[in-house]
């Protein structure tokens, strides 16, 4: 027996579904592929960084006292006792009336306590391969104060000192700072393994002729690149005929999986047998939820051999609702598994240049562009045609722009809110 449901808001699908999901394990992983996953313990500094007092010019370590005066009138000449290139450490320290030309990040020389950058000695008046005036000796032609150009030793970071806490996600900046402190793992809370299944006798796979009243199996290949794209693994399982033998053998292959998504064959006087086989097989509730498109969703759990629940997120299969009723409710799943919270999206406030109608009280998903105007305002324009079936409505957008439930029609002038799915495809 289904159990009947009326319509419910997006909200609490959203909210029911992920209570279903927690944080997956953590794995240990090699620095470049932990990128885009989320930090699963405090790391904490094992040195200062920098680890010694070291130039950020080049230039000379000079004793700043011997400095006082210069000028390029009045130049103080000092004695140059060594060369100091990045990478060598010099013990010998810097005498009064001496300076050790030093290239930058190299160790400070004991006695020196800061920096001239050449453009404030003779060298810089010179060309670079000359001689200098006097041979050993440098001119100082301004006084350098104390410190001046010096990184100090645990300027950047401390010993001990937590430098990227747990639960953060690693950007190419987190990657920088963990090669920093020597790290060549981390370990991070592992992708989760979406299994994805097509149903229906109609669909093909992409690759093989397509026969009369047949169409090629979008779904299975969009949601397969949202789970990727959202930081998932994605295993396609293939197309189920609507049959109870084929629907449930496919439904077993994908028990291994951390969350299994199914599409079509959930809506109400369907003839698929989907229906009948996911409820027999799981604990499925039939939703239809107050949205368009995908009104009907379907969602519950399988149990794995081991026993384990795998949540099932059973899609609508028109291509359109597939994928956005993916983005409402799969993205935050995914996100949820991954240990991130951050799954809500930037909206943008953009006004319509569109006459939007939404007459049946459901809340509105239209695939539209947003995008400033020279003015700096931004607009929204629907991308054409927005039946759930036209896939290229979704591929033409960059945004979704949502009209409330209780909005009959949005008027060009009117501000509509935006969830922004692209920004870097804004035109
Ligand atoms: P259903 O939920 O089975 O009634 O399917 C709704 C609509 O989505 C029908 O027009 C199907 O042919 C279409 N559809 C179902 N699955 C797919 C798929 N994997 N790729 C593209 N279209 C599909
Ligand atoms: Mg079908």
């Amino acid at each position: 027996m289904l159990p009947t449901s009326s319509m419910i808001p997006v909200e609490e699908a959203r909210d029911r579904i992920l209570a279903y999901f927690s944080r997956l394990q953590p794995e240990r992983k090699p620095l470049l592929e932990a990128l885009g996953q989320v930090l699963a313990q405090d790391i904490t500094a094992p040195f200062d960084i920098p680890p010694l007092d070291n130039t950020a010019m080049d230039g000379y370590a000079v004793r700043a006292a011997d400095t006082a005066g210069a000028s390029e009138a009045n130049p103080v000449e000092l004695r140059v006792i060594a060369d100091l290139a990045a990478g060598y450490v010099l013990q010998t320290p810097v005498g009064p009336g001496e300076a050790v030309r030093i290239m930058t990040g190299a160790p400070v020389p004991p006695g020196a306590d800061a920096i001239v950058p050449f453009e404030e000695t003779d060298e810089a008046l010179r060309g670079i391969d000359q001689a200098p005036a006097r041979p050993g000796i440098v001119r100082i032609l301004k006084a350098a104060k104390p410190g001046a150009n010096i990184r100090y030793r645990g300027e950047d970071i401390r010993k001990e000192a937590t430098v990227i806490p747990a639960g953060r996600v690693l950007r190419p900046s987190e990657v920088g700072v963990l090669a920093s402190i020597g790290l060549t793992h981390v370990d991070v809370i592992r992708r989760p393994i979406v299994a994805i299944l097509s149903t229906g006798d109609e669909i093909t796979p992409p690759g093989q002729p397509l026969l009369p009243g047949r169409i090629y199996d979008a779904n299975a290949y969009s949601v397969a690149a949202l789970v990727r794209k959202y930081g998932g693994i994605p295993r396609i399982l293939g197309i189920a005929r609507d049959t109870v033998q084929d629907l449930t053998a496919k439904i077993h292959q994908g028990l291994d999986a951390d969350m299994l998504v199914t599409s079509a064959g959930v809506s109400r006087g369907d003839f698929d047998v989907v229906k009948d086989v996911l409820a027999r097989e799981g604990s499925i509730d039939f939703w239809t939820v107050r949205m368009r498109p995908g009104k009907p969703l379907a969602f519950g759990a399988f149990t794995a051999p081991d026993g384990r629940k795998v949540p099932h997120l059973g899609l609508p299969g028109n291509p359109v609702s597939s994928m956005v009723s993916f983005e409402l409710f799969g993205r935050p799943a995914i996100f949820t598994m991954l240990g991130r919270s951050d799954w809500q999206r930037p909206t943008i406030r953009a006004i319509s240049r569109d006459h939007v109608r939404n007459p049946d009280g459901r809340r509105f998903y239209a695939r539209c562009i947003v995008s400033q105007s020279p003015d700096g305002r931004w607009y929204a324009d629907l991308t054409g045609p927005q039946g759930s079936g036209m896939l290229t409505s979704m591929s033409a957008a960059n945004a979704l722009a949502v009209i409330p439930e209780d909005i009959p029609a949005a008027n060009p002038g009117d501000e509509i809110e935006c969830i922004m799915l692209d920004w870097e495809h804004a035109p």
